[in-house]
């Protein structure tokens, strides 16, 4: 099979000029995902590397030579870096540069001053192999799917490339020197070459894909949350109350609702401001997340009303955690600015155990049962089963 190296390349080229516009491409619409931007410069550098490296003649000046494998492992540097910043990270520029560096100051000893392209190609498969193997770990990360399979698919597709280019310089370190040329028709170097441009339109299709199943994950965190509170909001809160109910329903579980209300909020917002409120709701929040288990669901019911749902649980047991969540909040000093804001809530218990798996009977019953808190004063808990219980103030 006769391939010729330089059109091989030249395709590489164009497969990293494209890689370059995708990600130019979304960078303008997703500028809230880091690391596209780092992608889009790491292709343009290695589809400018590699094209002039295809072009390039021994009376070029020293500098325009120099710049080839400065620009294309700037381009590897970049694309390492983006990963770092996808994952949320700090980039470490320094890597960038010492790729670009250690690149050039290889191509000038061994290509340049020595006149040896067996030991250049060499040292910078080697280098490229490291970059990348660098790559593949980076990218071992754990997380959920469809965000998973990307990740596996680009850390298998740097591997690959990880692996073809310590292979490459294995090969050529076993091929006689007077065979080996940069652009040579040999069987084994166009072959790497063919494999390595494979996988590198799989690299950037799988950051691109990267790219997509992030979006994905944020839009169903956003659909899914209250961007206030970063509890649940009421779509997925049904949603997951009917899946719970239903296995309620199947296994004869009990299952609680608390309903829990902020007492005169409303006087937070007048006398602090609705900022100092915010941050009530959302300290709010985070305590009752705290003390929740990780299979109970908590809600942002409305305005200051948050449902909390609890698997297994009877409505003694609820009322438990209620009384706790209540002594802990009326606790709880909130530092605002200069000023210290401290509230208490109220809180109405319901359980399946008489109701029944139906939601909204069982919000109904937390709801009623808050009334009756509020009604008796505030600041303490209500079962919908019996009277008042647990008080202070
Ligand atoms: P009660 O003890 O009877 O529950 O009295 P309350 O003042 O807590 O109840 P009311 O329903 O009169 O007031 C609720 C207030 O919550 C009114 C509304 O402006 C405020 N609120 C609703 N959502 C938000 C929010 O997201 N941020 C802030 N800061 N305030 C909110
Ligand atoms: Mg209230
Ligand atoms: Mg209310």
């Amino acid at each position: 099979m006769k391939l010729d190296v330089r059109t091989i390349m030249l395709m590489l080229s164009g497969i990293n000029l494209l890689g370059a516009g995708m990600m130019a491409l979304i960078s303008f619409h997703a500028d809230n995902i880091r690391g596209v931007r780092q992608w889009a410069f790491g292709h343009c550098c290695m589809c400018l590397g590699i094209f002039i490296s295809t072009q390039m003649s021994p009376e070029w000046p020293l500098w325009l030579i120099a710049s080839v494998p400065l620009i294309t492992g700037c381009g590897f540097g970049l694309i390492f870096n983006g990963i770092e910043a996808f994952k949320g990270k700090r980039c470490h520029y320094w890597v960038t540069a010492w790729v670009g560096l250690q690149m050039m100051a290889q191509s000038l000893w061994f290509g340049v001053m020595h006149d040896d392209v067996r030991m250049t190609v060499i040292a910078n498969s080697l280098l490229v192999s490291a970059v990348f193997a660098a790559g593949a770990l980076n990218l071992r990360v754990k997380t959920t799917q469809p965000l998973r399979a990307a990740y596996i698919l680009a850390t298998s597709s740097f591997s690959f490339i990880a692996l073809m280019s310590l292979l490459r310089a294995v090969n050529i370190m076993r091929t006689p020197a007077q065979e080996i040329s940069l652009f040579a028709q040999g069987n084994v170097n166009p072959i790497f070459l063919v494999l390595g441009g494979l996988s590198q339109l799989s690299i950037s299709l799988s950051l691109v894909l990267l790219i997509t199943f992030r979006l994905v994950s944020d839009l169903r965190e956003q659909a899914s949350h209250d961007s206030l509170t970063g509890a649940l909001n009421r779509r997925r809160f049904e949603d997951e109350a009917g899946r719970l109910l239903a296995r309620a329903a199947r296994t004869g579980d009990t299952l609680s609702v608390i309903m829990i209300d902020v007492d005169f909020f409303k006087r937070v917002n007048d006398f602090h401001g609705h900022q100092a409120g915010d941050e009530v709701l959302r300290r709010l929040a985070s305590l009752l997340q705290a003390v929740i288990r990780s299979e109970d669901c908590l809600a942002r019911y409305g305005g200051e009303e948050f449902c909390i749902l609890l698997a297994g649980t009877n409505e003694q047991g609820a009322a438990q955690l209620a009384e706790r969540v209540r002594q802990l909040y009326a606790e709880l000093q909130i530092k605002w600015k200069n000023e210290i804001l401290q509230s208490t809530l109220s809180a109405g218990v319901a359980d399946t155990s008489k109701l029944g798996t139906d939601l909204d009977t069982l919000v109904g019953a937390a709801d009623h049962a808050l009334y009756k808190a509020k009604n008796a004063g505030r600041n303490r808990i209500a079962l919908h089963s019996e009277g008042m219980q647990g008080s202070s103030g």
